[in-house]
């Protein structure tokens, strides 16, 4: 570089906003200066980092080029403010200690072992070697050790661990991978591992993991503490124990996610995309759901029956990589990890049915009872509960379905900001969303608010978020039916914060929480296909298309209703709705064959009960289907039904069956195509049918739609919109007529995402009536 003459220095300050602290930023500005030349400061504040820079003109603009291209791998930025300031010249680039009094704005989400703190686990020569819990700036735990900010090693479970000498000085070198990483520790220092046995007791062994590893192998169910809970875990390849495992949490179907070494190892039993391979190694290291081998039932028997797809993760605590590593033989090859492994472990969050799941020590030994024959404890505590993420591999892209560790607290950002929002979401896998300026932060998936227990983890959730991000809320959003928990949780924060209460329509809330994703606050159409949610006509809804604006949602159609008897048990028995149609159309003989094969001796009664409210529910339609073409009659785990009817679909081609819909006045009528595809012999032949009509039948009336609003947007969302089959075909229709289709794809489509919906529903129509 070329320094010409004095009027070519000059000096900045640089104002860095986004994911900087607690992600070796400053490091790298240090770095990155030196080597541009640059002299200067660096330092942490309440608002992001900020840099002085001095040097060449030249240099100063490839150091700003360089920063946002060569970020640190948990590192985002999300603004850069330059301002010139006078050259002082300055000799020297230093790092700066924080700003006394500054609260840092983020707290990092929790992220998977690093490459470089793999090797070293698993060099012999390394102070770390098969130390469980080596982490550094780039990689290990941050959300779930975190009690408040700032995101500092005092505040978080790490305090009680005081470093040693040589952790210290990792800590306080600029330069080293180390620097100012919170949870930095050794085996000197830090935390341990113990192995218990069912009773809590301590397994008395030489080696904690050979020893856990002997017991998986020997056929035993273990429960393991990992990052923002319990897994429990066993042997993938072992039937017996996936089927003991299976009795002991009374979950006899549901699929279990599992574990295995690399791509490599994997691709015995499923097919990996590039994308999905991409979210797998990433530092969010979620469960990918991808497609099963023909191999896979016979390898890892029980696993995913019925299902055509297995979810699957790659090791992200260093007490996985050190199983992987141990049943390989401790290799002393450094790229033994790239190697094909046979050990598959099954990785299920260890809760007790729908509860919330375990993350302390007692409380493991105490929960699992009866469920876990030992567990591999540590005295690092989990302070905040987090699952894994869940997405699911399509045939272009990864969508996420369960968003949680790794992703949260990341802000999904929003076109506009306004007055901060808080929004309780629905009844089901349930998330809360808070709002600060264009921020929009969303609890972790908390699950089902059936469970007081879960209730209680929603609550905390929502008073921690608002701690650390400082939230006070002008607005609470929650959904329109009266007796949800979220909505007295929403009635109570009104209370505390003063704030207003706006109850916003469920599908409303579907539709808007894609809108808030891609950035749009301009009228779309929403095809809202989903489980139940209630209808401002006090009807339960979920079959809708809508338009969505700024000021609100009109209800432009929906599917024809159909009866539910004995109303909310249609939602585990599809077979009730299957009953209902039979019998209402004189098919006799599918009456009693039903009757049989729900092994009830007459279905009747049933099908003439008065407690049958009446649904648009596209979710409850596949119910029905379900049950009707003999492929699932009870669903053991939600969306069962609608899941083994796509898996039974796949690889068929369908049929366009349209003729046998009925449009009365404009709400579609499927029920002459259930009763006609019921009669197929081959029911893999009639759920590819209904698929493929309902996409064609639904896709018309969206484009009809479209030309009368003069809308060419669609955003797709709801539950029924993880059947990738179906949006992946509607998607395909509707731009061949060149409408733009937008989906649920970091956030998830399910109920998931309905807190972001309701707290975008909220700052639109704010915004809207600002501009008036
Ligand atoms: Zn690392
Ligand atoms: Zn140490």
């Amino acid at each position: 570089m070329s320094v010409n003459s004095k009027s070519s220095i000059r000096a900045e300050k640089l104002r860095i906003k986004g994911t900087v602290q607690g992600v070796g930023f400053r490091p790298f500005v240090f770095v990155l200066a030196k080597s541009e030349g640059l002299t200067g400061t660096v330092l942490n504040d309440g608002r992001g980092v900020e840099a002085v820079v001095e040097g060449p003109s030249e240099a100063l603009e490839r150091f700003r080029t360089r920063l946002l291209k060569e970020l640190p791998p948990l590192a985002s930025i999300e603004s850069v403010e330059a301002e010139d300031i006078p050259v002082e010249g300055r000799q020297d680039f230093v790092i700066l200690e924080s700003r006394s009094n500054s609260v840092s704005t983020v707290i990092p989400a929790d992220a998977a072992v690093c490459e470089a703190c793999l090797k070293e686990l698993t060099d012999k020569n390394n102070r770390r070697y098969r130390y469980p819990f080596i982490n550094c700036t780039h990689c290990g735990p941050r959300y779930t050790i975190t009690a408040q900010l700032p995101y500092d090693r005092p505040q978080t479970s790490m305090k009680v661990f005081p470093m040693c000498p040589d952790c210290l000085q990792e800590y306080k070198d600029p330069l080293d991978r180390r620097f100012h990483a919170q949870p930095n520790a050794c085996d000197v220092c830090g935390p341990h591992v113990e192995l218990k046995d069912k009773t809590g007791a301590p397994v008395s062994c030489e080696d904690e993991i050979a020893e856990l590893l002997r017991q998986i192998q020997g056929g035993k169910i273990a429960a393991v503490k990992g990052l923002g809970g319990f897994h429990l875990v066993c042997d993938a390849a072992n039937a017996v124990a996936v089927s003991e495992l299976r009795r002991r949490k009374h979950r006899p179907f549901k699929p279990f996610a599992v574990m295995t070494l690399n791509d490599l190892s994997a691709s015995r039993f499923v097919r990996i995309s590039e994308k999905a391979s991409k979210e797998l190694h990433s530092p969010q290291a979620p469960i990918v759901l991808c497609p099963k081998t023909n191999d896979a039932d016979r390898l890892l028997p029980g696993i995913a029956p019925e299902l055509n797809r297995i979810g699957i993760m790659m090791p992200y605590t260093p007490i996985h990589w050190l199983l992987f590593f141990e049943a390989i033989g401790r290799p002393e090859d450094p790229d033994w990890y790239k190697k094909e492994c046979d050990l598959v472990l099954v990785m299920t969050s260890a809760n007790a049915g729908g509860e919330p799941l375990v993350i302390g020590n007692d409380e493991a030994v105490q929960k699992l009872d009866g469920i876990a024959d030992l567990f591999l404890t540590h005295n690092r505590d989990i302070l905040i509960r987090c699952d894994d993420s869940v997405m699911q591999q399509r045939d272009q892209d990864v969508q996420l379905i369960r968003r949680a560790r790794g992703f949260t607290p990341v802000a999904v950002r929003l076109p506009y900001g306004g007055p901060s929002v808080i929004a309780t979401g629905p009844w089901l896998k349930n998330t809360a969303c808070l709002t600060k300026g264009d921020h929009a932060f969303l609890t972790q998936h908390i699950g089902d608010t059936d469970r007081v227990s879960n209730c209680r983890t929603l609550a905390r959730a929502v008073e921690h978020l608002s701690e650390i991000f400082e939230i006070t809320p002008k607005y609470i959003a929650c959904d329109l039916h009266p007796d949800f928990y979220s909505t007295s949780l929403a009635e109570e924060l009104a209370d505390k914060y003063d704030a207003e209460l706006v109850p916003v329509q469920h599908h409303h809330a579907h539709i808007a929480a894609v809108m808030a994703e891609h950035g749009l606050s301009e009228p779309v159409l929403g095809l809202a296909l989903d489980g139940v949610g209630l209808g401002t006509d006090n009807k339960p809804w979920g079959g809708e298309l809508l338009k969505v604006t700024p000021e609100g949602f009109e209800r432009l159609s929906s599917i024809a209703p159909i009866k539910m008897p004995g109303a909310d048990k249609c939602a585990r028995e599809g077979w009730r709705m299957a009953a209902k149609i039979f019998a209402e159309n004189g098919k006799t003989d599918a009456l009693e064959k039903l009757a049989k094969d729900v092994n009830k001796p007459s279905l009747r009664l049933i099908a003439a009960q008065a407690n049958a409210p009446e649904t648009t529910s596209l979710g409850r339609l596949f119910d029905a289907a379900a049950s009707m073409f003999g492929i699932c009659h009870i669903s053991s785990y939600e969306g069962e039904a609608p899941v083994r009817l796509q898996a039974a679909s796949e690889g068929r081609r369908g049929q366009n069956r349209a003729d046998l819909v009925e449009v009365i006045s404009g709400h579609p009528n499927f029920v002459r195509l259930l009763l006609a595809l019921s009669e197929y012999a081959d029911k893999r032949q009639a759920a590819a049918d209904f698929q493929e009509t309902l996409a064609q039948v639904l896709a018309k009336k969206v484009i009809t739609v479209s030309e009368k609003e003069q809308i060419r947007k669609v955003c797709l969302s709801g539950g029924c919109c993880l059947n990738s089959l179906l949006t992946q075909r509607l998607r395909k229709l509707l731009e061949q007529q060149e409408l733009q289709v937008y989906e649920g794809l970091k956030v998830p489509p399910n109920d998931g995402g309905v807190s972001l919906g309701q707290a975008w529903v909220v700052l639109m129509r704010l915004h809207s009536t600002a501009k008036e």
